[in-house]
């Protein structure tokens, strides 16, 4: 059998190995009773609730990883790929046409299975427990624009990388690595305002209470905001949350409208301070530096995999592509992409607390920030206690009885 076979179906067994046990202890470690933080705000019926959705979510993602394991092992064995580079071939394009011909069929694959499953997750899960409020029409656009994007960007930086690798040899990835860092650096700035309203309306919040508060903390913190907007969440869930974007002077605040009905003016402040904070602390440009670092040794790596032909071999490829090379390369990546998201949330969940504690330390109202968070987790129906390993490899933010804890250690 060749090494390359064996150590691919090695990486995606291992990995799905790894997110069965760590799921299985997770929900091992949801305990039947309330912890003592959270009297008053759960009551038994909702507390059972919440973990009988954890449980549903789990087992909802188990059987789709085992379901996508499956069928990418059968799909590497049975030659799929040579079928789809033949089915490429076929329009008699150059190389660069060919390997879009090739991406955008792996591309309608991996949409065709996954939507059944993301109908499945909105319709049935998040329906069962309160929370769907999308209607089948925005289902659809959402699932169209959202490929639409996929094509156009992914496109472009694919023919972008092909491109690189065909005239500029050795130094292909370095060109590769920084054409894409700007793609990315492009649209942290311009996203919020080019995409972001593609998928929901940002209205401008209205004079109120809110608004003067959130103005006159801004002001006393030296912070300039381009405007505050109110986005239309709610009409695809009840879940809450607020962000911020943008950069220099095109920095926004949008608050998800389920969030503002829910919470009183100083809870929202004190959220808001919070992702001040981020920007303060510059946590964004941080994370931008440590994705590009991570972009760069990828481009670097996927040096010494282009027409690599045992690899090739291994795919049960006929012919060797520069545009091929990149989605096996995307296997053999897996686990150094797990290492990058490890460290990124290690580094994101430490950024949590110190923007929390920027918000107490600004604001000066920790106990309606700790309120605020409560509501917040409550109304999601958030997991009180994960697995210590789930929160090591997989979670942005620290779990909210830990972050409640230190925001307690810093007022006493
Ligand atoms: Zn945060």
């Amino acid at each position: 059998m060749n090494l390359y076979l064996l150590i691919v179906i090695g990486i995606l067994l291992a990995h799905y190995f790894l997110e069965t046990i760590v799921d299985f202890l997770n929900i091992k470690s949801a305990r039947g009773d309330l912890p003592g933080e959270f009297l008053g705000f759960y009551d038994n019926e909702k507390y059972n609730k919440s973990q009988q959705y954890l449980k549903e979510n789990t087992k909802f993602s188990m059987v789709r990883n085992s379901i996508i394991t499956i069928l990418t092992i059968g799909f590497i064995f049975f030659g799929g790929f040579n079928l789809a580079d033949k089915f490429a071939r076929g329009f008699g394009f150059k190389e660069l046409f060919t390997g879009l011909i090739f991406a955008g069929i792996i591309l309608v694959l991996l949409k065709l299975f996954d939507l059944p499953f993301s109908f499945y997750k909105t319709f049935v899960i998040e329906e069962k427990y309160g929370f769907n409020k999308t209607s089948l029409k925005t289902f659809v656009l959402d699932n169209l624009k959202e490929f639409f994007l996929t094509v156009l960007i992914g496109g472009v930086v694919f023919a972008i990388v092909i491109i690189f690798f065909q005239r500029a040899q050795g130094f292909a990835w370095l060109y590769c690595w920084a054409a894409v860092s700007l793609i990315q650096l492009f649209f942290t700035f311009v996203g919020p305002v080019l995409i972001l309203p593609l998928f929901n309306k940002f209205t401008p919040l209205e004079e109120s209470e809110l608004k003067t508060e959130i103005e006159n903390f801004a002001k006393k913190q030296n912070f300039k905001l381009q405007g505050i907007f109110k986005i239309d969440a709610s009409k695809r869930s009840t879940k809450s949350n607020a962000y911020f974007t943008g950069f220099g002077k095109y920095k926004r605040i949008a608050l998800f409208d389920t969030l503002i009905s829910a919470h009183t003016v100083s809870e929202l402040v004190s959220i808001l301070a919070h992702e001040i904070g981020h920007y303060k602390m510059k946590h964004i440009l941080k994370s931008i530096i440590f994705s590009i670092i991570a972009t760069g040794f990828m481009f670097f790596l996927m040096n010494f995999f282009i027409n690599n032909r045992p690899l090739f071999q291994a795919f049960k490829m006929d012919n060797l592509s520069i545009y091929a090379s990149l989605f096996f390369f995307a296997f053999l990546y897996t686990p150094i992409n797990l290492v990058f998201m490890v460290l990124n949330g290690v580094f994101s969940r430490k950024h949590e607390y110190q923007a929390d504690n920027f918000a107490v330390s600004s604001y000066k109202k920790p106990e309606d920030f700790v309120l605020a968070l409560k509501k917040l987790t409550v109304a999601n129906l958030s997991n009180l206690t994960p697995h210590p390993i789930k929160v090591f490899l997989y979670y942005s933010h620290p779990p909210v009885l830990k972050r409640i804890e230190a925001i307690k250690a810093l007022i006493k």
